[in-house]
Parts: structure tokens; C-alpha cells; sequence
């Protein structure tokens, strides 16, 4: 079979099927698809641009919320941290489809769907419930950021992987970092709960700006985040974090009040293959500690680590 009669099939296929890239623009969508997401012919729209002019226009994707950029903010959080994924979904349309998406390291992701409607209607709304509460656990609710446990399965992924080592020793596999609000108790303490949760709020959504596909950031406890970066040098994710750190400085969290800013400081720890979670956390933990104690607002890279 040659590519041009494979990609005649695709094109003919009753199952929508696309390709996004890194960068989770659409970089292909056969017939199927773009009819169910009303896409031009060679249009190449951005994930939550297609997402948003479909929400507005009241087609596609049924999405259920009144606040559809927060909605979108959590779900980009999430879209694509997992290697496979599959999910009933309904259209505007009144079909019902069963989607996946297949990742691959380099941020690319293939996204399938079949039509589902007329498969055990009766047991959808169950279905949907039980995809809510996962949804729902993989979610910290104040921030709608990814939660603990969605962070940390990550993280044991990561630590799963063998790494670029093919030899008997597991190799460098990625980084992670401990981001912790400086201050944050004289913060809820001096303005308010609510002002503490503003900053979190603002936080969050700071940091997800910077937080490439391929990692993922999620809180851990009250004002403590994790960033998982998979197959990423020491130095990279201190630039990472680095532009985190100057992205903080600037942010106003509270409306009205310039004047009120607020810092964090992060601890970096590198990842090899086959190393227990909670031992990576504590050597990201220790270099948090160390710059606190260096005065804060600053990151600290775990000084057990072999540099190069
Ligand atoms: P450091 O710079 O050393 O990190 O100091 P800190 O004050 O940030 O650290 P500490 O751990 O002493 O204080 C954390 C405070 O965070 C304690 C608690 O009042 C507050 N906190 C925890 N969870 C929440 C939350 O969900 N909302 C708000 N508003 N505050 C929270
Ligand atoms: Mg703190
Ligand atoms: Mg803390």
C-alpha cells in the first residue's frame, strides 16, 4: 500500500482522525474530523483556538461549564501528560463518540474517534459520572491545576523509564522541581485567606504559562508545587524555573493593589531510572530548603548531584 492510497483511506474513513503537535496546533484531520469540528480544508488551528470558536459557536465538543477559559486553563493542564488516554465524549450534533489520544515523547499526539451512539445509551450517564471523579481526583480544585495524586503518578512514570542508558545502570531520566510560596503564612496572616487564595490562584496560572507539554506541574499541599520534567537537563529546568521566578516578580495577584507582590524559591533534584519517588522528592526538598535559608525568592540546585 503506498501513502497517497493510505491517505485516500483516512480521508474516506467514517472514524474522525487528527494530529497535533507539539505545540498542539492541528498539523492534519481527515474528513470526518473536521466535519465534526467544523475545520476548513488546510486550516491548522491551535487546540484551544478550535476548542474556544467551537465553544462560542455552540458546536463540537459539548462542554458543560460557565467559565470556559477556566475550563480550558485546567484541561491544557492536563491534555497530553498521559502516554494514552480514552474518553466518551458528545457532540452538538447529538452523536456520541469514544475518543483516544495516543502521545508520543516529542509532544506529538494522535487523536482518534469513533461513533458511539447507538452502544448502551442507558449506561452513559454512569459512565460519564465515573469519568467526572476521576477527573475530578486528577484535579486540585482551588487552582484547577493538575492535583497531588496525578503529579506523583507522573513522577513514578518518570522514574519507570530507563532513561537514555542502555547499560546495567538506569540513566538520567529528567528533573524535578519543588516550587513553595515564600512567606505565604505572613501573607494569609497580614491579608486574609482570601488574598491567600488569590495567590495561589495567580501561582498556578503563572507557572502553567511557562510549563512546557511534555511536563507536568500540579500542587502537592497548601502552598507546595511539583514540576515533573521528563528527559530534561539540571540546567534546562533552572532556566525553566528561572523564567517561573521573573514571571512571579511581576505578577499583581490582587486587583487594584500594585504594590502588592509576592516571590517563591525552588529546589531542583535530578532524576535516574529506577530511584524511589519519595527520594527524589526529599533531595528536591533539602535544595528548597537551602534556598529558603539563602534568603528566598531564588533556586537551589540539590548538591548531590553530578553535574555534566
Ligand atoms: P516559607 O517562606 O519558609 O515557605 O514560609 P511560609 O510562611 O510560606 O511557610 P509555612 O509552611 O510556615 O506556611 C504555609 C501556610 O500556608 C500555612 C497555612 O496557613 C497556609 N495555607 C495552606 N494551605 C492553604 C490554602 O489552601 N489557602 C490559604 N489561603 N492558605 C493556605
Ligand atoms: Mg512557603
Ligand atoms: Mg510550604
Amino acid at each position: 500500500m503506498t501513502m497517497v492510497q493510505a491517505a485516500r483511506l483516512m480521508e474516506a474513513a467514517g472514524v474522525c482522525v487528527a494530529v497535533y503537535d507539539h505545540e498542539d496546533r492541528l498539523r492534519y484531520a481527515n474528513r470526518a474530523f473536521r466535519t465534526a469540528w467544523f475545520i476548513e480544508k488546510d486550516e491548522q488551528p491551535l487546540w484551544p483556538d478550535l476548542m474556544r470558536r467551537n465553544f462560542h459557536a455552540r458546536r463540537g465538543t459539548v462542554i458543560k461549564v460557565e467559565n470556559f477559559e477556566a475550563w480550558l486553563a485546567s484541561t491544557v493542564s492536563r491534555r497530553g501528560k498521559a502516554g494514552f488516554r480514552a474518553f466518551e465524549t458528545d457532540l452538538h450534533d447529538g452523536r456520541w463518540l469514544w475518543m483516544t489520544e495516543t502521545m508520543q515523547a516529542d509532544g506529538w499526539m494522535l487523536c482518534v474517534a469513533s461513533d458511539i451512539t447507538s452502544i448502551r445509551p442507558d449506561e452513559r450517564a454512569l459512565r460519564q459520572d465515573r469519568d467526572d471523579a476521576i477527573r475530578a481526583s486528577q484535579t486540585d480544585e482551588l487552582t484547577g491545576i493538575p492535583s497531588r495524586r496525578f503529579v506523583m503518578t507522573k513522577l513514578n512514570d518518570l522514574l519507570a523509564d530507563k532513561g537514555n542508558d542502555d547499560g546495567p545502570h538506569w540513566g538520567h531520566v529528567g528533573c524535578i522541581a519543588v516550587l513553595d510560596i515564600d512567606n505565604f503564612k505572613y501573607i494569609n496572616d497580614r491579608f486574609g485567606h482570601s488574598v491567600g487564595d488569590a495567590v495561589l490562584k495567580d501561582f498556578a496560572a503563572t507557572l502553567q504559562r511557562h510549563v512546557r507539554k511534555t511536563d507536568v506541574l500540579g500542587r502537592v499541599g497548601g502552598e507546595e508545587f511539583v514540576l515533573v520534567l521528563p528527559n530534561t537537563a539540571a540546567g534546562e529546568a533552572e532556566e525553566i524555573v528561572g523564567r517561573m521566578l521573573e514571571a512571579v516578580r511581576i505578577s499583581r495577584p490582587v486587583p487594584g493593589q500594585v504594590s502588592f507582590r509576592y516571590t517563591f524559591s525552588a529546589g531542583i533534584a535530578c532524576a535516574e531510572g529506577g530511584e524511589k519517588a519519595d527520594d527524589l522528592y526529599r533531595r528536591a526538598d533539602l535544595a528548597l530548603y537551602a534556598a529558603k535559608m539563602r534568603g528566598r525568592d531564588q533556586i537551589s540546585l540539590d548538591p548531590t548531584m553530578q553535574l555534566g
